[in-house]
């Protein structure tokens, strides 16, 4: 009885997130294909899509902390990269468990893997703590590049430049129109993430080392109770990322996504249990589910009230940036900001102002 209310809340909150994840994919989906056919959109771009711009969004954080600007071309990815970054710093890598959907997808791929092999085949120290390792050396990459290496000058033009702005259109299209490469890269991903448990999030997801890093300092984490603790082991057993939990006082480790699955099944009361101390009072997991989802619905509500959501790009530049997408500026970040044609901004305006589509369709503009 106690294991289902603490694993359903978890479920009931990350399919909440997939769906309003799948809503905001489709509606973006639908205003790219207006822009695609050379329509003036009809249909609001949702902001909620630049959670899918993580590079960009740390470029914007540190211009934010560089300059005091919140840059306008893709606030609301500020937003959710700082909500999320919150999460991390209180509630552990519970992004990554009640939150993302490739995390959900992870979930269903060990499911498949413990179907297949008829148990877990968890990976020996050896080979795990190298592999560990990539995913924070993708993070120290990003970090050189963008925290390190960009100044000021740099920043700006990163974020004011076509490739920039269009960011979130391309990634679209690169799934729309995808090549053969990423295609089979994307497949091996998969084949992978079966044959090794959790091996996208254990290994390779930056996000996850960002957020593993972050979680060393939670305020809230996994406590057990010696006192009371009985030794079965039921919660390490259960720990999808094998955490010996039933050695620890505290569980540290950047790897705890913090599922509560070890709290679900310990049958022992007040014994295994989130709380910002060892001994102060436990957080149920309603209330730990409301908190995550508090945190992002506070962020989007702050975002829009302080102007920090919506971008700046209107319909009209967005039609003007996807009529050239074929052209050099938008292949490559070039670090150069955009030089308009001026003369096609302009017969795209006329146009406008005609009720007629901004551009027709096959008329795109190339190199
Ligand atoms: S089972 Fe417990 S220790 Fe393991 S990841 Fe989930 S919350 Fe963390
Ligand atoms: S499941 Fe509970 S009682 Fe059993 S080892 Fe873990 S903390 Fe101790």
């Amino acid at each position: 009885m106690k294991n289902l209310p603490i694993q359903f809340v978890r479920k009931f909150v990350q399919y909440g997130f997939l769906a309003m994840i799948a809503l905001i994919g489709v509606q973006f989906t639908l205003f790219v294909n207006q822009l695609e056919e050379g329509i003036l959109p009809t249909i609001t771009r949702p902001p909620g899509i630049e959670g899918f711009l993580p590079i960009s969004s740390l470029i914007s954080f540190k211009y934010w902390l560089v300059t005091g600007i919140f840059n306008p071309i893709h606030p609301s990815g500020l937003v959710i990269f700082l909500v999320i970054l919150a999460t991390a710093i209180l509630l552990k890598r519970g992004f990554c468990s009640w939150v993302c959907p490739f995390g959900l997808l992870t979930e269903y791929l060990n499911r498949l893997h413990r179907f297949i092999f008829r148990k877990d085949i968890r990976m020996p120290r050896w080979l795990d703590y190298p592999l560990r390792s990539l995913k924070y050396l993708l993070l120290f990459f990003f970090i050189w590049a963008i925290i390190i290496k960009m100044n000021a000058r740099d920043l700006d033009y990163f974020i004011y430049s076509p490739y920039n702005m269009v960011a979130d259109i391309k990634m679209l299209l690169f799934f729309k129109d995808i090549s053969a490469f990423a295609f089979w890269v994307l497949v091996a991903l998969l084949v992978l993430s079966i044959l090794i448990r959790n091996f996208w999030c254990r290994y390779l997801c930056p996000y996850g080392a960002l957020l593993g890093g972050l979680s060393f300092i939670s305020i809230f984490k996994i406590h057990r109770n010696e006192g009371t603790c009985t030794q079965c082991q039921q919660c390490t057993r259960t720990c999808p990322v094998d955490i010996k939990v039933h050695k620890t006082t505290g569980v540290l480790s950047d790897e705890c996504h913090a599922c509560l699955k070890c709290v679900a099944v310990c049958p022992e009361p007040n014994t295994l249990y989130i709380s910002a101390a060892e001994r102060s009072g436990a957080l149920q997991p309603a209330l730990y589910a409301l908190v995550i989802c508090l945190l992002f619905i506070g962020g989007s509500v702050i975002g829009r009230l302080t102007g920090h959501w919506q971008t700046s790009i209107s319909n009209a530049e967005y039609s003007f940036h996807v009529a050239q997408l074929d052209t050099p500026f938008y292949r490559h970040n070039r670090g150069q900001v955009p030089v308009y044609n001026k003369d096609a901004w302009m017969l795209m305006m006329q146009r406008i102002k005609k009720n007629q589509k901004p551009w027709r369709k096959g008329q795109r503009l190339k190199d």
